[in-house]
């Protein structure tokens, strides 16, 4: 697998899914162009998507994701999110920048790079962040096209998306620290892989857990008969909070970060211990 591919995160849902990187280049000598800064919030600079006349991508790169500037009603979604964010968890906030983490770039679409070098648009990607070039970058489909379902008074899932990719960038390159993995249930397979214990998941999220088709599971993602819900043993509270929690530990722990501040009946459904964790370690 191209290495970089490792190094990205990407927020989907039926959305939801790690996007590619760019290009290929030398780490030592790699520096990206400065893009003009639009707005600064809350020490955050959101600038546009990097684009193809700064000699820094190949034309592919710009007509799968068409790099934008920010708008008003980004700029208005983002600056409250980045300012409550930067009033009520001040060290969460302090850690992403200090990962390195201070500009959000905006694209039209998310992007896949392709085994032979070129790229593929990825219409369902929200946001997605790279670790190599510390970027957080956000698409159409978070601020502009988000199902209306998914924005609700108690719970905008655009609020907590970005706030998942933040999560990524707090993290870090592939560090989800050993007592999350093992509240949660990960361990590595006899191939290295990472695998989720599949104690008490309902029938039909192992179904689509194990879905061959991803095309047919990630519309579930997110389907509220699908997450939220007590598991087989109502007195036993859940391990993840949604379907796409299940894909990585990078991936559960992002999302457990998102649903923990953001939806206000996560105690419901998720388990205590993890809830305290988070709140303790994490959202300070
Ligand atoms: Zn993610």
């Amino acid at each position: 697998m191209y290495p970089a591919q490792l190094l990205v995160i990407g927020l989907q849902m039926s959305i939801l899914l790690g996007g590619g990187v760019p290009v290929s280049f030398d780490r030592e000598t790699f520096r990206l162009p400065v893009m003009r800064v639009q707005d600064m919030v809350a020490g955050f600079a959101l600038r546009p998507g990097l684009d193809c006349s700064t000699g820094w991508a190949g034309d592919d790169w710009c007509e799968t994701t068409q790099p934008k500037p920010w708008k008003t009603y980004g700029l208005v979604l983002i600056g409250r999110l980045l300012t409550r964010l930067e009033a009520d968890l001040p060290n969460f906030v302090r850690t992403v920048k200090a990962n390195g983490f201070t500009s959000l770039y905006r694209y039209t679409h998310g992007t896949r790079r392709d085994p032979d070098g070129s790229h593929t648009r990825v219409l369902d990607l929200g946001g997605w962040v790279s670790y190599m070039d510390r970027t957080i970058n956000i698409t159409d489909l978070l601020v502009d096209r988000m199902p209306a379902q998914y924005i609700r008074p108690d719970f905008d899932l655009r609020q907590a998306a970005i706030l998942h990719e933040l999560a990524h960038a707090y993290a870090g390159a592939g560090s989800v620290p050993e007592e999350f993995l093992d509240m949660t249930g990960w361990a590595r397979d006899g191939a290295g892989s990472w695998v989720m214990d599949e104690q008490g998941m309902r029938e039909s999220e192992l179904k689509l857990k194990h879905a061959g088709e991803k095309a047919e599971s990630w519309p579930q993602l997110r389907d509220p008969g699908v997450v939220g819900l007590p598991g087989p043993d109502p007195d036993q509270k859940r391990r993840f909070p949604t379907l796409y929690s299940m894909e990585s530990p990078a991936e559960c722990f992002a999302e457990i970060v998102a649903y923990v501040y953001f939806d206000r009946d996560v105690s419901d459904y998720l388990d205590a211990r993890i809830i305290r964790w988070i709140r303790t370690n994490v959202l300070n």
